[in-house]
């Protein structure tokens, strides 16, 4: 038999998406894989229900339908403070991943350089070999993750093709300020880089803290490839509804990347989640209170077991310390906490670049019962898991 790909052999599969298998198998309280257990909004699924008896059952145009463009252009004009042109400025991907992909494969050939701040959701490095670009590697340092713009310049003279932003950050849960935000666009402008962000967590964030969009900063819409997805939004990350708005230029060679790669997302899911796009500002105030309180309820449970943690900014993320327990590999911590515990994790060690083996990463995804389970669960953390060698 012949070798397979040389380009596969660079990565495994996803830890994350193992860990669900993982909790299902041990019937664990799954916080591992990032998606909600409560249903996405009733109009959303009224529409959907309709749509199956109407004429959306062949493909839809490859970069999206006439009417989905249309609904979201509006939509994200309305949060981005600029007009968005539907029919120049959008292609409509299969959620955020392949918006990611398709936006790595229209700017990097192979051998360019791309920067990537660690930790990193783990995508990214794989949508780096997929398409042959190299990794330069940034740490946001704890606790605050933020980055040195020393360390960060340093990446730019190496001349990158990209950078990566991932805003608001999983799984750090950092929400980068407008300051911070500037420092990147002053390098990309001097040193002549792309920016492709992933922003698909744009509507969950933490007061005080704002999202601010990396396209709206000035020069910086001319180079860069702003991704996101409904996913998140609208709690149907099954849908696999993402985007990438960019320029026009741009737009043109991702829409044929796009539509080689997959011709097109659903088109019965796209007519269907028209309705979510036109919801008002309500909606997504809503939204990021709905996660406002469930960060603060499993937050407090984590404090009252008085196990170390991140204070996410945005996104639904957070870093448990499990340095106590001693462990030399995170993942086989993970599985005896979804087997003996009850709980299912994602390695620390799946985002970062450096040697990190302290950290699990754990989501609020869900409904309050759910996370009042896994805190009762958690509760006997101590108990089930005994210190290795410290
Ligand atoms: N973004 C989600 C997470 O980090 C998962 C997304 C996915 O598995 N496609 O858990």
């Amino acid at each position: 038999m012949p070798a397979l790909s040389e380009r596969t052999l660079g990565f495994t599969d996803s830890v994350i998406r193992r860990m669900t298998r993982i909790s299902m198998e041990y019937d664990a309280v799954n916080l591992s894989q990032g998606f909600p257990d409560f249903d996405p909004p009733r109009a959303i699924l009224d529409r959907l229900a309709e749509v199956s008896n109407e004429d959306f059952h062949q493909y839809s145009i490859t970069w999206g339908a006439q009417n989905f463009r249309e609904a979201l252009a509006e939509k994200q004009a309305r949060f981005m403070g600029r007009p968005i042109d539907p029919n120049g400025e959008i292609v409509v991907t299969c959620g955020s991943t392949e918006a990611m992909m398709a936006a790595m494969m229209s700017v990097v050939n192979p051998g360019d350089k791309v920067i990537v701040f660690s930790p990193f959701y783990e995508n990214y490095g794989a949508d780096a070999i997929l398409s042959g670009a190299q990794p330069i590697y940034v740490p946001l340092h704890p606790p605050a993750f933020d980055f040195s713009v020393d360390e960060l310049e340093a990446a730019f003279r190496q001349h990158p093709k990209a950078l990566i932003l991932c805003n608001p950050s999983n799984p750090s849960g950092k929400v980068f300020t407008r300051a911070e935000l500037q420092v990147i666009a002053d390098l990309a402008q001097r040193y002549d880089a792309f920016v492709i962000t992933d922003e698909v967590y744009e509507h969950i964030v933490y007061a005080p803290h704002e999202h601010v969009y990396f396209a709206t900063l000035p020069g910086m819409w001319e180079r860069t490839l702003s991704c996101s997805s409904l996913s998140k939004t609208y709690s149907i990350t099954g849908w696999r509804l993402g985007y990438i708005i960019a320029p026009p230029q741009i737009i043109d060679v991702a829409k044929k990347v796009h539509d080689f790669l997959t011709v097109g997302a659903a088109a019965p899911l796209q007519e269907a989640a028209v309705t979510g796009l036109r919801f008002d500002d309500a909606y997504y105030a809503q939204l990021a209170a709905t996660y406002t309180a469930k960060r603060d309820l499993f937050l407090r449970g984590l404090d009252d077991l008085a196990i170390a943690h991140t204070d996410p900014q945005g996104a639904y993320y957070v870093l448990l310390d499990i340095s106590e327990f001693g462990f030399e590999s995170d993942l086989e911590f993970c599985e005896v906490l979804a087997r003996d515990v009850g709980v299912g994790a994602v390695p620390g060690s799946s985002f970062f670049r450096e040697p990190v083996n302290h950290l699990i990463r754990l989501h609020f995804a869900k409904r309050d019962d759910t996370l009042y389970d896994a805190l009762n669960r958690l509760e006997h953390l101590r108990k089930r898991i005994k210190p290795r060698k410290v």
